[in-house]
């Protein structure tokens, strides 16, 4: 079929505007808009229709015409308007109002790019695959598609900032049948290293085991387990300093509780939600969190990324340097320790899973490496042993032996009970 033997179909569905007729053309020739697309096929098509009539009298699409085309109406000698398209119920009309609306949704927060998504009402759905099927329209795009663009150019026009299609800073989302706009915010994300100075403080927020986070007389009506987290100790000057409204935490792993997190720090990415400031000083960020932590725990070499290095951090296996005090349930000679240790150098251990853990965790044997371990102090009652092995071995539970389930260990070596006091992981590598 010819585009004007289409777009007479069209024409005989019942009025329609510019926007939608020329749409339904929208795959055909390049740097149109689909209201001069849609200008060009009316025009054409009442030129035809007025030659038809001139040679029959027949002024049946003549009037068709008139309900969508100023020209066939001067044609006609009739005065009068376009009538309201029916496949947009007349939305093209209002795309100043729908800009106005989307400027007014994101407000004051900052943001250099955005992208425009719409939420086709039903009917309007309908409206366009009605019309597609009757007619045998194969060139079309898409009513949302429009929209989206048309809306898209009226904002930046209003704000100068950009569309970006990969990674917006902002997705206004505009809800044809609600009539009204909504704002989604990309977050912000830090990446950075901490070191965690004190025990006692989780890696990440806790909900009261009692009241589940609603708050209760345990936990003194805060909701937590623990007063305060790395995570919050963090994000509180993150969220300030954003202005947003809450934040997430992502750690390269984490450690128990009771260890502390020394030497180089561990890598993690702290995620601020709904920021309405984009541009932060990052070194400012890292001056107030080390003043507001100061004493339990430290952070450096604060930049922002992308949500891609989340991936990263979760999915590498970071070899792990830890700091361990171990006691003995009885005396044990340094020769004996130190030539239990060298044999356990290179081992790859058989770890169940520990005891504490098993609540929480499948029961399976995990198979891990240790790389290097050395005595670094011995008194009568304790010692210091450096352990550098992979990620995800527990450490405790090798000095433990965990009743047989982790082999071979220093307890099951040496045929004396040992046990971590203290814990501090020194190091994590990330590759
Ligand atoms: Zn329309
Ligand atoms: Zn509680």
């Amino acid at each position: 079929m010819s585009i004007l033997e289409t777009a007479k179909k069209i024409i005989e569905e019942g009025p329609i505007c510019d926007h939608c007729m020329g749409r339904q053309f929208a795959k055909l020739s390049t740097g149109l808009t689909n209201v001069e697309r849609g200008q060009a096929i009316k025009l054409a098509l009442v030129m035809e229709a007025d030659a038809t009539f001139k040679e029959s009298g027949d002024e049946e699409l003549l009037e068709e015409l008139a309900k969508s085309s100023q020209y066939a109406r001067k044609t006609l000698r009739i005065a009068g308007e376009d009538e309201k398209c029916w496949v947009c119920l007349g939305i093209f009309e209002d795309l100043d109002l729908w800009a106005d609306r989307a400027v007014e949704s994101i407000g004051d927060r900052e943001y250099s790019t955005f992208l425009v998504g719409t939420k086709v009402s039903g009917l309007i759905g309908e409206n366009e695959e009605i019309l597609w099927s009757e007619c045998g329209i194969t060139q079309a795009e898409q009513f949302k598609t429009e929209m989206n663009r048309e809306v898209g150019k009226l904002i930046s026009a209003r704000t100068d900032k950009e569309v970006e299609f990969e990674r917006p800073d902002i997705v206004v989302t505009l809800d044809i049948a609600e009539e009204n706009t909504s704002v989604q915010v990309k977050s912000l994300y830090v990446q950075g290293k901490y070191r965690k100075l004190v025990r006692g403080i989780p890696q990440t927020r806790w909900p009261c085991r009692k009241c589940g986070g609603k708050g209760c007389q345990e936990c003194n009506n805060t909701g937590k387990q623990y007063p305060e987290s790395v995570d919050e100790l963090i994000a509180k000057e993150l969220v300030e300093m954003t202005g947003g409204n809450d934040s997430k935490f992502h750690g390269a792993g984490r450690e128990d509780i009771d260890a502390l997190m020394l030497g180089s720090g561990r890598p993690f990415v702290a995620e601020a939600l709904n920021p309405r400031i984009r541009s932060i000083d990052t070194w400012e960020l890292e001056k107030r969190i080390n003043e507001f932590a100061a004493g339990k725990v430290e952070v450096e070499g604060l930049k922002l990324v992308e949500k891609g290095v989340i991936e990263t951090l979760k999915s590498s296996k970071a070899d792990k340097v830890y700091n361990l005090k171990v006691t003995f349930k009885e005396p044990v000679s340094t020769d004996k320790l130190e030539n239990a240790i060298k044999s356990l150098i290179g081992t790859q251990v058989h770890q169940r899973t520990p005891q504490r853990v098993a609540h929480r965790r499948a029961d399976l044997v995990r198979k891990r490496y240790v790389h290097n371990m050395r005595l670094i102090e011995k008194t009568d009652e304790f010692a210091i042993i450096e352990v550098h092995c992979d990620g995800g071995l527990y450490v405790k539970e090798l000095t433990s032996g965990d009743d047989g389930r982790t082999e071979p260990s220093l307890t099951g070596l040496l045929g004396v009970q040992a046990k971590v006091d203290e814990l501090n992981v020194i190091k994590v590598d990330i590759e």
